[in-house]
């Protein structure tokens, strides 16, 4: 199996690099950024990096990236998640503290992988805390989440912290079309209806009819604040009330389209959003004050989420706050 490209993140592959070469491997990584925009990628790159024994690391040909290619490394080792709302358990990580005392098999790197910690509680943080900040030598910590504010502040201070970068809409299509086999004409839809930044989204998009409904739905929402249709807007949001998994990606759309909005009015042409006709209908009817006004309600209501504020109160107060 070969090594996939990676978009959009060379400044942190080179920093990786460097960390190698300097032998300057930090004892926790966090990669943080949207679902989708190859967090884990990278993280697994990172462990390629580090365990690498060929001359350009990471070669991707030796026996370790191989091993970690075909994700069969046994010093690589993904930790399991747990529960409904997909975060780890005391148990889980107690099991964990107890083997990394051990040393590693095949290389002198042991690697854990707690991917997707957004609903990482916090007595299983408390739990790791010791280990995040004196683990053996041997030991390497990786983590994957959408905020840094997923952890506590005593377990980010012990981590180093790494953006992954989105990608250039380019960058997407090539990935569509050349690492996942998909047609030059799907491909060009996907990009055009998920702002292209996002390689994991579009792929989402073209197999999820879901997806392509939230992406329809942002921008009939994007529409009805233009057009200050209150019952419009609400009757949409209320749909989002049972499922704040996608009331969450759908905020994050809805964030780009009002940002959209406001780059159009500040004649930017650096657009993000899923659905331009109505992001440039909104700026047509809005103030400058406003589009802000628009993104930051967004945001707060996006942070509300994360913060665990009941769904449906978040979801009818941004109602109420499109209309201001
Ligand atoms: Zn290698």
């Amino acid at each position: 199996m070969s090594m996939r490209k990676i978009y959009g993140n060379d400044a942190n592959l080179t920093l990786m690099q460097n960390m190698r070469k300097n032998q300057h491997i930090p004892h926790a990584c966090l990669f943080y950024g949207e679902k989708g925009s190859g967090r884990k990628t990278l993280a697994e790159y990172f462990a390629m990096t580090v365990l690498c024994t060929g001359e350009n690391v990471p070669c991707g040909t030796c026996k370790n990236c191989q091993k970690i290619l075909h994700g069969v490394h046994p010093d690589l080792i993904p930790v399991a998640h747990s529960g409904k709302k997909q975060g780890f358990s005391v148990d889980t990580v107690r099991e964990i503290c107890r083997d990394a005392i051990v040393a590693p098999n095949d290389s002198d790197k042991k690697i854990y992988l707690f991917a997707d910690c957004d609903n990482i509680g916090i007595p299983a943080q408390n739990t790791l805390l010791k280990l995040t900040e004196e683990p053996p030598e041997h030991v390497l910590l990786l983590f994957t989440a959408t905020e840094k504010s997923a952890f506590l502040e005593t377990m980010l201070s012990r981590m180093m912290q790494i953006a992954v970068r989105p990608c250039t809409p380019d960058e997407c299509r090539e990935a569509l079309t050349q690492q996942h086999n998909i047609s030059p004409s799907d491909a060009d839809r996907a990009v055009r209806a998920t702002s292209g930044e996002n390689i994991g989204l579009a792929i989402e998009w073209l197999e999820n009819p879901a997806m392509q409904e939230l992406t329809r739905q942002a921008a009939e929402l994007t529409g009805a604040v233009a057009e200050r249709k209150q019952y419009e807007i609400l009757r949409i949001l209320s749909g989002y009330e049972k499922d704040r998994t996608q009331a969450e990606t759908f905020l994050r759309l809805l964030m780009k389209q009002f940002r959209d909005a406001c780059m159009i009015k500040y004649g930017s042409d650096f657009l993000t959003g899923c659905n331009f006709r109505s992001a440039e209908e909104l700026s047509e009817v809005i103030t400058i004050s406003r589009a802000e006004r628009l993104c930051h309600a967004v945001q707060s209501a996006y942070e509300a989420l994360q913060a665990s504020v009941s769904l449906k109160l978040v979801l009818a107060s941004l109602g109420g706050n499109l209309l201001l």
